[in-house]
């Protein structure tokens, strides 16, 4: 990471100024101002209308207490969140996280990242994220249940198809969609699919959404790797995380070709030299909700490890898709060491500037979340177009369309990275593509 522009700067300054203590919204910030120099020279219109700072602003924060009751009878209070970044070309969309770790800066890294990310699909959403310091582990389905319609007592009144439309996130699956859905048309008596993405296939949902981002990230990763004139066919690829990402990451690699040698939740991480048995992780975390501890007990030859750190298990291709910060720059020299040539995020900035540093030196492949990762939004904007349509796309149809999509994105970064003098880096692509996109209509619509 550079020093900034004279003229990137003092905003950067602006915003570590206003948003105290929200490391990971700076850090989110100061990488796309690290790719925007290029844009002040060639279109300073864009940075004398404030779109930057404009940008940097969510248009509206909503912060709110979630009282729920356990199944003791005990009440907790919890605190929801609801950012709502950028509205420039089309209604926000982003997911809910339930993690402990969540509190405003969280969600607004997320929220900042995801107008970016929106843009880059081509599809008309704007950018958004919410979520919870709720702890969904071990709590029981009925509690998971009062959690999420307290949730939405308080949601309602902030989201609808063209307004606000949630998905998914950390600890947010097709399970705590269907409760915040059914509260939401208990509240308002509406049937109206589009106010949330996410949902089963029988009451409004996308085929191909559960398996969307994970899938995107790996037709986004074939795509690098074709662009040097090679495939997933044979390689050893390592995934982290072993949730909706991981699980469809590892999926749509193994279909192409390639191993996946080791997968991780927070718990460790299993390695299993004869290939993730699919099957077998689906049920343990989407069955039974286990963890990989669980997986080595009954694959024999797999070996788990509590500490230490997955990137130093030796492959040709890494997909970080658990959690932000988590590949530092040791693992990244780990990983480079070992002969990495491709590194895509699944998750949102699971990548620290240091790592980033590290790939871009060794002149590995490298795809960041804002690209990589998002075929998830996208295949939730073509459930929205399919709810609006009162239809139902066929998986394969679905699909076709997410690797179209993937493929658009990939060719937008490569070409938008060239344009502005730096070939071959996906980062800068990524980055000046989305904001160009988003910036424009900004521009048309005057100072709003
Ligand atoms: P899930 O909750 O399904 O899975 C998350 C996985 O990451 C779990 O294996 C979890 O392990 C692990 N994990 C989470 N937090 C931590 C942590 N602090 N330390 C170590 N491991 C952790 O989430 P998703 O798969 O949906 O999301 C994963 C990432 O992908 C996130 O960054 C998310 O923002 C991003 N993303 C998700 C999209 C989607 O469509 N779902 C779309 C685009 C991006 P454990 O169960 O042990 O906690």
């Amino acid at each position: 990471m550079s020093d900034l522009h004279p003229k990137l700067q003092p905003i950067f300054t602006t915003v570590l100024a206003r948003n105290p203590g929200e490391a990971e919204f700076h850090q989110a910030v100061k990488e796309v101002l690290d790719s925007l120099a290029p844009v002040v020279d060639k279109r300073p219109e864009l940075i004398d209308a404030a779109i930057i700072e404009r940008l940097c602003e969510p248009e509206r924060q909503i912060i709110f207490r979630v009282p729920w009751t356990d199944d003791q009878g005990q009440v907790h209070v919890n605190r929801g969140f609801r950012v709502e970044f950028n509205s420039a070309l089309g209604p926000y969309k982003g997911g809910l996280r339930f993690h402990p770790s969540v509190y405003l800066g969280i969600i607004k890294f997320l929220g900042f990242e995801q107008i970016f990310k929106n843009a880059l699909t081509g599809l008309p959403i704007g950018g958004g994220k919410g979520g919870s310091d709720f702890d969904p582990k071990g709590r029981s389905d009925a509690e998971i249940m009062r959690f999420c319609q307290s949730f939405m007592t308080e949601l309602y009144r902030h989201i609808g198809e063209y307004r606000d439309v949630p998905a998914g996130d950390i600890g947010v699956g097709g399970r705590e969609i269907g409760y915040m859905f059914g509260q939401y048309k208990r509240i308002t008596n509406q049937y109206e699919s589009g106010v949330l993405t996410g949902k089963g296939i029988g009451w409004g949902g996308s085929r191909a959404r559960t398996e969307a981002t994970g899938y995107g990230t790996v037709f986004f990763t074939r795509d690098m790797l074709t662009s040097r004139g090679e495939s997933l066919e044979g390689k050893r690829v390592v995934v982290s995380g072993a949730g909706n990402v991981a699980i469809y990451a590892v999926e749509k690699a193994q279909d192409l070709g390639a191993t996946v040698v080791a997968v991780s939740d927070s718990g460790g991480y299993v390695v299993d030299e004869k290939g993730i048995d699919l099957e077998l992780l689906k049920d343990i975390k989407e069955v039974q909700r286990g963890r990989l501890t669980d997986y080595a007990a009954v694959r024999k030859h797999a070996t788990h490890v509590d500490n230490g750190s997955i990137w130093d298990v030796d492959c040709d291709v890494a997909l970080p898709c658990a959690t932000q910060n988590e590949l530092d720059g040791d693992g990244a020299a780990a990983l480079v060491k070992n002969g990495v040539t491709a590194v895509a995020e699944g998750a949102n900035m699971p990548c620290t500037p240091e790592a980033i540093k590290v790939f871009q030196e060794a002149g590995t492949l490298f795809g960041p979340g804002k690209a990589a990762n998002a075929g998830g939004v996208a295949t939730s904007a073509l459930e929205m177009q399919q709810n609006a349509m009162r239809d139902a796309w066929t998986f394969e149809a679905t699909e076709e369309r997410l690797d179209q999509i993937m493929s658009g994105i990939h060719t937008r970064c490569l070409e938008t990275a060239e344009e502005f003098g730096s070939p071959g880096d996906y980062v800068v692509g990524a980055n000046i593509s989305g904001f160009i996109q988003v910036a424009e209509p900004m521009m048309a619509m005057g100072v709003i």
